[in-house]
């Protein structure tokens, strides 16, 4: 029944073994350790197994309990070399002498010696070989033979000889199998940590913002260390949102774990200095390809044994990792930024490209910056035309619009001196600069560039806000890049106006000419109740000409032009209409008063030029009452008029009574 009982449990236990792969039993039952019981010593094992040797040799010992020869009082065993490692102390000259004897013979040698006690014995020296096929002795047992400790005969020794040996191997065996145990938990350790490293890196590199791959490096450290406090030291300005990121400060001491970590670019340590100084700081610089970008700084506890080289090593592999996935990040961060930024100025400037209207660029430019900085004010002055002040062209503070500030002094004057731009991050701790703008406005950050035309600075751009450290040194650039494209766009706008105000212009008498009259008639005819128009012609001009020559007639001509212009109003119009034929739009004024007007310059003509000349004038007006209201019609009464003015003798002046016949 018992016997069936265990066949029966092992073949269950093999076939439970066998389930999972490995067999512990072959097919007659038997475990199957053969490979384990072929594992034998080499010559270079020999000195490192006296420890084994006294292990075998007391588990011998001990199996043996009740056999009165085989104790420690009448035994002992060497190692190959005739060293003692257990047993009792008898003669160790004569020992090493049969060890070495039975070793070469690989027999057992027997001799006779006298006990301390004076007693004689019997001494069986037997070697103990290896049990693999070369059989080489790698010990030797003493057996001590005495009239109380006698043994039947001497295969006896052999066969306990042989029981020692397989206590030795037992031992060897189990040290052999806790090494391989050891080695296999060694690496399923270092398989897991591979696994863990793995799941980091590639979570590492899915983040592709810089935030998230430093939560990514701040969580698996903590998930794999969490006795480790740990801080990263960033080299540049970045501002996160992490507590556990902070600026690096190069200029602490050589000692600092962090700078040396930074400088060198790898690992930095800082060992406890004494018993009592029980921290280790160690410094990890987090490195990419292009540079080093900031230093992980790692506190370990006291005791901290915890801290193999392989944690560092991993944690080394992790900030390697987190440098390539940091610096990847951040270039993609980069190139946003710069397409962002790219973006903007391309709007900007397609905006301010699409007027040329003086006031709306510098309007749509104050609008613009004060939305894209995120500012509280906005000012742009630029030079007076005689260069002694700057004038406020735009600004969303409303005591400034149409200031003027004394040309030295201030921001802008200093921008305009230097040629460039300024940085203000806390106005009232800076003090250097006093500033009308910062102090009406009560701001406290400030960005100043200046405007320039063709390379020199002619107007400048201030913004501030309330906050000081408001503005980044990324808000700073931006603004130098987009300050050229605002300045080009003034420009251009200035340039434009010039050209229109030329092209409005009568080169000789500096009058407008007679297309720009028709337009501002027309505008006024669309608006106003009435107006009247002067019709001027220089009398027997041909014949000025044909006595002076031409040149004294243009004199004369422009002497005229000057006469109707300051005889007249700012708002009235005056005009070349052709050749010396002059014309003058007075709005809002009816034929009466417009009489008064052309009389003046009647007589100041008459007066005022040398040679003299006259001139007779037509007037005619216009109301809204009118059936027909045109320039044509308007045009044509005047010169209706003047024509009878000229009929009548010259020097004088003709109103047109059209409408009252
Ligand atoms: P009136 O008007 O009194 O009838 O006699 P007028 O001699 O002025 O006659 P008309 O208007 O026919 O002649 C205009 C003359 O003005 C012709 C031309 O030589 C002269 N003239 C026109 N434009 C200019 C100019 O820009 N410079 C000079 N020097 N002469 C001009
Ligand atoms: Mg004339
Ligand atoms: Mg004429």
């Amino acid at each position: 029944m018992s016997e069936f009982s265990t066949t029966d449990q092992q073949t269950l236990d093999s076939k439970t073994v066998q389930a999972s792969g490995a067999p512990l039993f072959d097919d007659k039952g038997y475990t199957s350790f053969a490979w384990l019981q072929n594992m034998d010593m080499t010559p270079y094992d020999y000195p490192y197994i006296n420890q084994l040797l006294v292990q075998g040799y007391r588990n011998w010992i001990q199996q043996s309990n009740g056999i009165s020869w085989i104790s420690e009082e009448c035994t002992a065993v060497f190692n190959f070399t005739g060293v003692r490692v257990a047993g009792r102390e008898e003669d160790d000259d004569e020992d090493l002498e049969l060890v070495e004897r039975c070793c070469i013979s690989r027999e057992m040698e027997v001799s006779q010696r006298k006990l301390r006690d004076g007693s004689l014995a019997f001494v069986y020296m037997v070697p103990i070989l290896c049990r693999n096929y070369k059989k080489d002795p790698f010990a030797a047992l003493r057996f001590t033979r005495t009239a109380q400790h006698s043994v039947s005969n001497q295969d006896a020794l052999l066969v306990a000889s042989l029981h020692f040996r397989s206590c030795f191997y037992s031992k060897f065996e189990y040290i052999f199998m806790e090494d391989i145990l050891g080695m296999q938990n060694r690496s399923e350790r270092e398989g897991r940590r591979r696994s863990i490293l793995f799941q980091i890196v590639k979570r590492m590199h899915d983040k592709i913002d810089v935030e998230g791959v430093l939560d990514e490096v701040f969580g698996s450290i903590a998930y794999l260390f969490p006795h480790v406090d740990i801080t990263l030291y960033m080299s540049q300005d970045r501002h996160s949102r992490n507590p556990q990121v902070k600026p690096l400060l190069l200029h602490e001491r050589d000692e600092d774990v962090c700078v040396r970590a930074f400088m060198k670019g790898q690992m930095a340590v800082n060992e406890p200095a004494g018993p009592h100084d029980e921290i280790t700081e160690i410094g990890i610089p987090l490195r990419g390809k292009q540079g080093v970008y900031g230093v992980f700084h790692m506190i370990l506890p006291a005791g901290a044994d915890s801290m193999e080289k392989v944690d560092v090593e991993l944690i080394v592999m992790m900030a390697d990792t987190a440098g390539t996935a940091f610096e990847n990040a951040k270039l993609l961060e980069q190139s946003n930024v710069l397409i962002h930024e790219l973006r903007l100025i391309n709007e900007l400037v397609q905006r301010l490209n699409q007027s040329l209207k003086l006031n709306e660029i510098f309007e749509f430019a104050v609008q613009e910056l004060l939305k894209m900085f995120m500012a509280d004010f906005c000012c742009i002055v630029q030079l007076d035309q005689d260069e002694s002040c700057f004038k406020v062209m735009s600004s969303n503070v409303e005591s400034l619009k149409l200031e003027s500030y004394p040309r030295e002094g201030g921001f802008a004057g200093l921008i305009s001196k230097t040629g460039e731009p300024v940085i203000v991050s806390d106005y009232r701790k800076d003090g250097k600069i006093s500033s009308r703008f910062m102090d009406t406005t009560g701001s406290q950050s400030l960005m100043a560039v200046p405007m320039k035309n063709r390379g020199t600075p002619r107007g400048v751009i201030l913004l501030s806000s309330k906050l000081p450290h408001f503005f980044s040194y990324d808000n700073y650039k931006m603004l130098q890049m987009l300050a050229p494209h605002i300045g080009l766009a003034v420009t251009n706008a200035m340039l434009h106006a010039e050209v229109r105000r030329l092209a409005n212009m009568d080169m000789l008498t500096g009058l407008y000419v007679r297309h720009y009259v028709d337009r501002i008639i027309q505008e006024h005819q669309e608006k106003d109740f009435c107006g009247s128009l002067i019709l001027v012609d220089i009398d027997q001009f041909k014949q000025v000409n044909d006595t002076y020559g031409h040149q004294t007639g243009d004199e004369i001509l422009k002497s005229v032009s000057n006469i109707v212009r300051t005889a007249t109003r700012d708002e009235d119009v005056c005009a070349r209409w052709g050749g010396e034929e002059l014309a003058i739009y007075l709005p809002q004024l009816g034929v009466q008063q417009a009489l008064e007007y052309a009389e003046k310059i009647r007589c100041r003509v008459q007066y005022e030029t040398d040679p003299q000349v006259t001139v007779s004038c037509g007037i005619a007006e216009w109301n809204w009452l009118d059936e027909q209201i045109s320039i044509e019609s308007l045009f044509y009464r005047a010169d209706m008029a003047l024509y009878e003015a000229k009929n009548e003798g010259r020097n004088r002046i003709v109103i047109d009574h059209t409408d009252d016949m």
